[in-house]
């Protein structure tokens, strides 16, 4: 359904103006609910008729579809095109995929691999989504064994890719409970299909070879009462993948088109590693819903959840840590106090380079909304006054004997404030850079 007008909003309202809902007027509501920025739900006297209409015209232009046991696993909710305009909500799925001809050991190692895999990034534990399981044999047993087998292990919802409806079945049925994913349902199977995924509850992944049969397809789903389907495009070059994605979310987005308003799934099959790379990074930077991976590369999985961490943090909410002090090493009440911002990645910079230096100390982490130094500091919110009050709230003076505290050199000129604030106390600067930070030590502290 195309997207609603406020004014076509209003006609769908009691027009009583009441103000229950908060808005002065049913108009100011309705205007609200045009722009997304508030629900039907608000209204206690919205009649059916307009809960129907607006319920379709207010789903989520690309739908949410939850996997795994708990369901935390979310794919799509997307709103924007651009990360920019607001922010990327779920992140794209990775997958390893494990073939059912490979060797037991290889297998084994596979999913031992995937479920111990963590990889901490400024403070975010980072880990392999899902495994994706290929029917290479032909055999429904030994397909299905291997999907339970993957699921007890590893612990994650699964990807069950074949083409062989027994196989796909047994499988889907030996994982019932783990809202997994059976790929991929095509113009001849997907009746049958849909029954498999919705007696075992899973979500059905559905291709065809052109996105005009792909949309009559979903479209045809849909309208037979089930709703859980992800896209999994045929596509044979990066340009096409490339293509195909944007043009799908774009028609989700922008035209409000539901039968391309899922997320995707994409299987990279194989190639040398710097093309497998580029698809990943496509699908992480273009809309992908679930990536499947050939296979468990960690030195691959380092950069692509790098990647991904960053295009999927809201930009307009620095990553932040708590505000405190922190120990770095094995301080007493003697070791050096630093003294940084909370912006999550200064932190880990500030206190890696001072574990680097080989000395124990104190990190000293004022509340400072996730700025950088001397953003912080133009912000006002790393002034020697601010600073002081913290040390103060916290008691580090009782917690440490020492009354030296070292501060940011780009900040130097807060020295003076913070003296004044913080009696008894003498100012270090320290270097600008904290890659200078370990020769700093050796020369002023050791
Ligand atoms: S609660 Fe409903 S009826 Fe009352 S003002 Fe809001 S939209 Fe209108």
């Amino acid at each position: 359904m195309a997207k609603l007008t406020g004014l076509q909003i209003q006609k769908l309202l009691p027009k009583t103006n009441c103000k229950e809902c908060g808005s002065n007027t049913c108009l100011a509501f309705a205007m609200k609910l045009a722009a997304q920025k508030a629900e039907l739900s608000e209204c206690p006297y919205a009649s059916e008729e307009a809960k129907q209409i607006l319920g379709a015209a207010s789903e989520p232009p690309v739908k949410c579809i939850e996997l795994g046991v708990d369901k935390k696993l979310r794919l799509g909710e997307e709103t924007v095109l651009y990360r920019h305009e607001k922010t990327f909500v779920n992140q794209t799925a990775l997958a390893v995929n494990i073939n059912d001809t490979d060797s037991p050991e290889s297998i084994e190692k596979t999913l031992v691999s995937v479920r111990d895999y963590v990889l901490e990034r400024v403070g975010e534990k980072l880990r392999v989504d899902m495994i994706s399981v290929t029917d290479k044999s032909g055999e429904p047993a030994k397909f299905a064994n291997l999907c339970a087998r993957a699921f007890e292990v590893a612990k994650r919802p699964l990807v069950m890719r074949s083409s062989n409806l027994q196989s796909i079945s047994a499988a889907a049925k030996a994982v019932k409970g783990s809202n997994s994913v059976i790929a991929s349902a095509n113009p001849k199977t997907a009746v049958e299909l849909v029954k498999v995924a919705q007696e075992n509850g899973h979500a059905l992944a559905v291709t065809a070879p052109n996105l005009d049969e792909l949309t009559a397809l979903t479209a045809k789903i849909k309208e037979s009462g089930f709703n859980n389907i992800i896209l999994n495009f045929e596509t044979f070059s990066l340009s096409e993948q490339f293509q195909v994605n944007s043009i799908t979310r774009r028609a989700a987005l922008k035209d409000s088109f539901k039968a391309l308003g899922y997320p995707s799934l994409k299987f990279i099959d194989g190639g040398e590693m710097f093309d497998i790379s580029t698809d990943v990074i496509n699908e992480i930077t273009k809309y992908g819903g679930i990536c499947v991976l050939p296979y468990f590369d960690p030195a691959m999985l380092v950069s692509v959840m790098t990647l991904r961490l960053n295009i999927y943090t809201d930009p307009q909410k620095p990553i932040q840590v708590e505000p405190k002090v922190y120990p770095v090493g094995e301080p007493d009440r003697n070791s050096p106090v630093f003294i940084t911002t909370n912006f999550s990645l200064t932190y880990f910079i500030v206190s890696g380079e001072i574990e680097n230096s080989g000395t124990n100390a104190w990190l000293v982490v004022p509340e400072c909304e996730g700025m950088s130094v001397l953003t912080a500091w133009a912000a006002g919110k790393f002034s020697g006054a601010s600073i002081a009050k913290f040390i103060k709230g916290i008691g580090l003076e009782e917690q440490v004997a020492t009354r030296q505290i070292i501060i940011p050199g780009y900040v130097a000129q807060i020295s003076g404030e913070l003296e004044e604030s913080l009696p008894g106390w003498k100012v270090i600067v320290g270097p600008q850079e904290a890659a200078d930070i370990e020769s700093f030590v050796k020369a002023r502290i050791k």
